[in-house]
């Protein structure tokens, strides 16, 4: 039975969508049914990434008919770890629960999260023990880039944990509090420590439509991850710095001995241009780190808010309004919070 926005839900779900219409009907049918057996009111808060396609005009139907349901558009595609900051800024549980649209998230499994939530536990991970219907590719650069993080970051980050999570009111405070724009959401949830427990779960394939995290956008989320949670590879600089500084030191104390005993030295163009080239190619290399790190930095410095919503339905009037929300620590936005 729907139950009213009035009556505060104490479970949020957040699920964004990009180009969701084919998985759209089966989603919302197997969310009315966790719905359902879930033991308190619940609301689904669906984010729409700027979708191109249907879906936008099935999700936000379904959010004027069942008081259950809220919609929350973004004026673009701003990617989906924003979306999901979008909809942990207007999502009023007491529990909130970060899940994928396309079902490879399986909704039944969002249960067993509340019921370690009811242990005591402020977030609780869904761990992939499987995956089905992802490439080898995928998963072994997966388990690549988990396996660097862990060596580079001293932040605890589990392996095979994607954002699908539940999370406590007071880790969801402190994460809107983290203004960085860069927003890696599942090392910010690791970074705040609490007490956390993870639940393993398989992970489906896509139930339809296909993944829209191409190759590109999964080497930003890498880039995001390393760069907003290690320092270390700014810390290479200077590490490959000085040992090729103290290996051309040596060189050029080889090649001093051998022109002064052996006046018949002829200069190698080889050595010469080996080390040039050695040289310049980590020069480009480290300049390359340090700009991705002054990248970011101009990010911050602008200070632009996170994302514009285009439209709600669902939300009071007050809210209702379209209007930009401000975020970060010039003006926090605290837009449905209360
Ligand atoms: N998504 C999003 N914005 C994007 C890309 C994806 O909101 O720019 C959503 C998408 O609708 C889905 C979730 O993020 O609910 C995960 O995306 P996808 O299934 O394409 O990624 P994969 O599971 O292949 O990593
Ligand atoms: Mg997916």
């Amino acid at each position: 039975m729907p139950t009213s926005v009035a009556d505060a839900p104490r479970y949020s779900l957040v699920v964004p969508i990009f180009n969701e219409e084919a998985v759209l009907p089966v989603l919302l049918r197997r969310l009315d049914t966790l719905l359902d057996s879930l033991d308190a009111p619940a609301e689904v808060i669906i984010v729409d990434d700027g979708s191109r396609d249907t879906g936008s005009i099935v999700a936000a139907a379904r959010a004027r008919d069942d008081s259950r349901y809220r919609y929350l558009a973004l004026s673009r595609n701003f990617g989906h770890q924003i979306a999901i900051t979008a909809g942990l800024d207007v999502a009023r549980g007491e529990a909130v629960i970060i899940m994928d649209a396309d079902l490879q998230d399986p909704p039944e499994v969002v249960l067993e999260l509340v019921a370690k939530w009811r242990e005591g536990y402020d977030i609780v991970c869904a761990q992939r023990v499987s995956r089905v219907g992802e490439t080898r590719l995928k998963l072994w650069t997966a388990g690549l880039f988990y396996r660097a993080l862990r060596l580079l970051t001293p932040v605890d980050i589990p392996a095979h944990v994607g954002d699908f999570r539940l999370v406590d009111r007071k880790a969801v405070e402190a994460f809107r509090a983290m203004p960085e724009r860069d927003r890696f959401v599942r090392g910010m949830f690791g970074w705040m420590g609490f007490r956390h427990v993870a639940v393993p779960y398989r992970r489906e394939a896509r139930a339809a439509g296909r993944t829209s995290y191409g190759w590109s956008k999964m080497v930003r989320l890498a880039l995001d991850g390393i760069v907003s949670f290690s320092d270390a590879p700014l810390r290479l600089a200077l590490w490959l710095g000085s040992i090729v500084s103290v290996c051309s030191l040596a060189y050029g104390a080889g090649v001093l001995w051998q022109a002064v005993h052996n006046a018949t030295y002829v200069a190698g163009w080889a050595s010469t241009v080996v080390l040039l080239s050695l040289l310049s190619g980590v020069n480009l290399l480290m300049t390359g780190v340090v700009g991705l790190y002054v990248g970011r930095i101009h990010a911050e410095v602008k200070n632009r808010p996170l994302y514009l919503v285009g439209r709600s339905v669902g939300f009071d009037d007050r809210e209702d309004v379209v209007r930009p929300l401000l975020r970060g620590p010039a003006a926090p936005a605290r837009l449905g919070a209360g």
